[in-house]
């Protein structure tokens, strides 16, 4: 099958990307680079630095074939830029977006992958995992943004048969078990690789974000899920697609807390995080965990590196040979020195 991946060269699509080559398909990438890497690209998948809002360069690139899919993933991502200047991040996703669905409709697509995201459900605080049908108010713009993609892909399928899935992420964490890619964003804002970076020295102790939550230890809790079982996700889904649109919450259906995060990297490394509490981040809700019940049903995915140690490995062995991410390569350092195990 012959696939295109908007946002392929960011952390997450270049997983997917992966993943589709393993499965033995073609591979093609929509990414205007502004937070993706070149280098994220393997090989065997053609880039197209192209922005979603170039019409003319999308035409070119849809009447080059016959897709058989899309998955969607190029957004601006960061929750607290969206609450900085939330138009910014509602007219850049939105209507890229918009161009993007309106090119599938034109060239006949049938299915798309979109990637959608917990932060639809950014409301009132919420105790235990979060199913579908829960209530959709989002805490953030960029939460708003995701939204409006999910209704307009609504529409499309309604009226021109572009069946959906919408996959809505909890924490994606940890890095291609065999090396291939990892995380490296700029600046770099998640709790994970902060936490990885403070105990290897390569930054000042981590900041928590709140010790006085409503939880056992204090701290936010989140589901970490392994990037590599997030994109196996989005191979599981296409069969359903055959049947109808769909939305799923996509995690492990476990929570850990910051400190949890903390205390599995001193046992995967052998070394403390260095930490000190700080101020509570605006908008954190204090859990997000996901109830994935019904996509697990519905494919029959489950995670292969379910346990959090098994995330924080995967994520150290990456962050460890590829200090400045993507941009240096020559600078490695012994991933076994690091690791216990
Ligand atoms: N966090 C933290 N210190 C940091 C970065 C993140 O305490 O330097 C916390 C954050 O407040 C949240 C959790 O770690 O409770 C996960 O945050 P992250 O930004 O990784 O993902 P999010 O859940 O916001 O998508």
């Amino acid at each position: 099958m012959r696939y295109l991946v908007t946002g392929g060269a960011g952390y997450i699509g270049s997983h997917i990307v992966l993943a589709l080559l393993d499965a033995g398909h073609e591979v093609e990438i929509i990414d205007n680079l502004s937070t993706g890497h070149r280098k994220a690209v393997p090989s065997a998948a053609r880039l197209h630095e192209v922005d979603l809002r170039d019409g003319a360069a999308l035409a070119s690139i849809f009447g080059a074939h016959q897709w058989d899919g899309v998955f969607h993933l190029a957004a601006l991502s960061i929750v607290g830029e969206s609450m900085r200047d939330p138009l910014h991040y509602l007219e850049h996703n939105f209507t890229s977006s918009l161009n993007l669905i309106r090119s599938c409709t034109q060239h006949g697509v049938r299915k798309m992958v979109f990637s959608s995201t917990a932060a639809l459900f950014g409301g009132p605080d919420r105790h235990g995992a979060i199913t579908e049908d829960a209530a959709i108010i989002p805490g953030s713009a960029y939460g708003e943004s995701k939204f409006f993609i999910e209704r307009t892909l609504h529409w499309a399928d309604q009226v021109h048969g572009l069946r959906s899935a919408c996959l809505r992420y909890f924490n994606a964490a940890g890095a291609d078990p065999d090396g291939r890619a990892g995380e490296d964003h700029k600046p770099e804002t998640h709790l994970i690789p902060l936490a990885l970076d403070a105990m290897l020295h390569r930054r000042p102790a981590l900041q928590i974000f709140g010790t006085d939550y409503e939880t056992p230890d204090g701290t936010c809790i989140r589901d970490y899920t392994h990037v590599s079982d997030i994109a196996a996700a989005h191979i599981c889904v296409l069969d359903v697609l055959d049947q109808r649109s769909v939305a799923y919450n996509l995690g492990t259906g476990t929570g850990h807390s910051n400190l949890d995060v903390l205390k599995s990297i001193a046992r995967v490394s052998g070394r403390d995080v260095p930490w000190h509490a700080a101020e509570r981040r605006a908008g954190d809700p204090s859990g997000l965990v996901a109830d994935a019940t019904s996509f697990t049903r519905d494919t029959g995915w489950t995670p292969r590196y379910a346990a959090i140690d098994q995330i924080i490995a995967t994520a150290l062995a990456w962050r460890a040979r590829h200090p400045d991410g993507y941009g240096d390569a020559a600078r490695q350092i012994d991933a076994a020195s690091v690791m216990r195990r």
